[in-house]
């Protein structure tokens, strides 16, 4: 007889998936497609299989960073998790030379690891160590930013608090302008980038300057040294060397989030901050460090480490630096050594990227594209003059490419009106090709659709 109890998993439904998950998985949650979600069975290289084995390209994991299920990686984690699985504050040569293998591609300093289990619990952690260097509780940080999902990284994240009914920005975070070249606060058409870095430089001094007139001073400034939540933004040339120089004369640390970025997605460098040849004070990273196991790092300089210590800190995190973690990150950096991803990112990025400017030529709502390496967004409007975000449209495209073109991207920024790509490593010029052909086709849809209410 056939059994009708749907907790017996073996071989659920697709409908037996979405009842399990409508009564037991909180609504707030946000899974893709929450309306008509795929039911995702494996993954191998750039590619993701439904339960009828349908192929996607998976254009949305910035995780899956070697690509999903990369033999090596899995490999690394079987034969670790078969030896031990915790170490729990024992040594373990696994995580020491992951410490090793990940300050060796860090510039300067930043010699000295603290290892946590997400990007999350890295800021949180950076935070703190930024607080007790300086012995200042202010942040600066960017609007549109997003630094995770703990209460005290929301509270440095502009792009949930702004929310309706989001959480309050407290009295210590001061929120500087996001350096949006596109429609950003500085946005003078045709201003050089020394100029732009001047004017956003002019207001994160003003801010210090509020600072210090309350009595009090900075602990540290946080950005994603590319924001991506708030629409895969690109700061101009310098950007981060001019306000790095402002923090640090007024005596605060400054912290970059990697955790989307790193790893060679940008091409041209392992870390995306080394774009604007700076080193900054922390660094954090996680997300494609895991591959899609949950392990991420703060990563800082001998004294700041040391300052955390002599105040008296016994850090203490219990799966924070596990075995397993440690095999598996080592195996991902390999592989971007091994398989040369980073070059590869490079090129595939810069393919891409070229075609995707092409498609500001050729259709009125592509109002802007930018990316470096497999990072790239395309900003689409109601037309080039208003500027008036797409929202609809970049939701309605998002639902067409799964549908019916198989490939996985995503929308974003404050008005949701950015398509982000920022696929696995792995992603060659036949995806690029793929992707452009199928983007094409969906953004046609939209000029004709347009063109023929108007003529109606
Ligand atoms: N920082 C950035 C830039 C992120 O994009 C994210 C996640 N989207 C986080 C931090 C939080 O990472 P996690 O979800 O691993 O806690």
């Amino acid at each position: 007889m056939a059994s009708t109890n749907i907790y017996a998993c073996e071989s659920m439904t697709k409908t037996d998936t979405i009842k399990l998950r409508n009564r037991h998985i909180g609504k707030s949650c946000q899974l893709f497609y929450r309306s008509d979600p795929l039911k995702i069975i494996r993954g191998e290289g750039q590619y993701m299989f439904d339960e009828e084995g349908t192929r996607y390209l998976d254009c949305i994991n910035n995780v899956a960073h070697v690509g999903h299920c990369h033999p090596k990686v899995v490999e690394a984690a079987r034969a670790q998790i078969g030896l031990i699985s915790t170490n729990n504050r024992f040594l373990h040569d696994e995580l020491v030379k992951c410490a090793q293998k990940l300050t060796s591609k860090m510039p300067g300093d930043l010699s000295v690891c603290f290892f946590v289990n997400s990007g999350s619990e890295a800021n949180d952690l950076a935070l703190r160590l930024a607080r007790y260097y300086t012995k200042q509780k202010d942040v600066i940080t960017l609007d549109h930013a997003y630094h995770g999902h703990l209460t005290s990284v929301m509270e440095i994240s502009p792009y949930k608090f702004n929310k309706p009914g989001g959480d309050p920005k407290p009295d210590f975070v001061h929120v500087a302008s996001c350096p949006d070249t596109y429609r950003g606060r500085y946005n003078v058409k045709n201003c050089p980038d020394q100029d732009l870095c001047k004017l956003y430089t002019t207001e994160v001094d003003e801010i210090i300057k509020n600072i210090k007139s309350n009595g009090k001073g900075v602990a540290a400034f946080i950005a994603e040294s590319l924001q991506s939540c708030g629409g895969q933004i690109i700061p101009p040339a310098g950007y981060f060397d001019s306000i790095y120089r402002s923090v640090r004369e007024a005596g605060g640390v400054t912290i970059a989030d990697e955790v989307q970025v790193g790893f060679g997605r940008v091409g041209t460098h392992y870390f995306a901050f080394e774009t604007q040849h700076v080193i900054p004070d922390i660094v954090t990273v996680a997300k494609p460090m895991g591959n899609g196991h949950p392990v991420g790092a703060v990563v800082t300089t001998p004294k700041i480490a040391e300052r955390f210590a002599t105040s008296g800190v016994a850090y203490f995190n219990t799966y924070g630096g596990n075995p397993v973690s440690c095999a598996i990150a080592n195996a991902v950096m390999d592989v971007i050594d091994e398989e040369k991803l980073q070059e590869n990112a490079l090129i595939v990025g810069q393919y891409l990227l070229e075609n995707s400017l092409q498609l500001m030529k050729e259709f009125e709502m592509v109002g802007d594209v930018r990316g470096t390496g497999l990072f790239v967004g395309i900003e689409l409007v109601k037309s080039k003059e208003c500027r008036q975000a797409a929202t609809a449209e970049a939701n309605a495209i998002v639902d067409r490419m799964k549908n019916v073109h198989h490939i996985l991207i995503s929308s974003d920024g404050p008005d949701d009106n950015v398509l982000k790509l920022k696929p696995p490593m792995v992603f060659n010029i036949e995806n690029a090709k793929e992707f452009l052909t199928a983007i094409r086709e969906c953004l046609g849809q939209y000029q004709s659709t347009e063109k023929k209410s108007i003529s109606a």
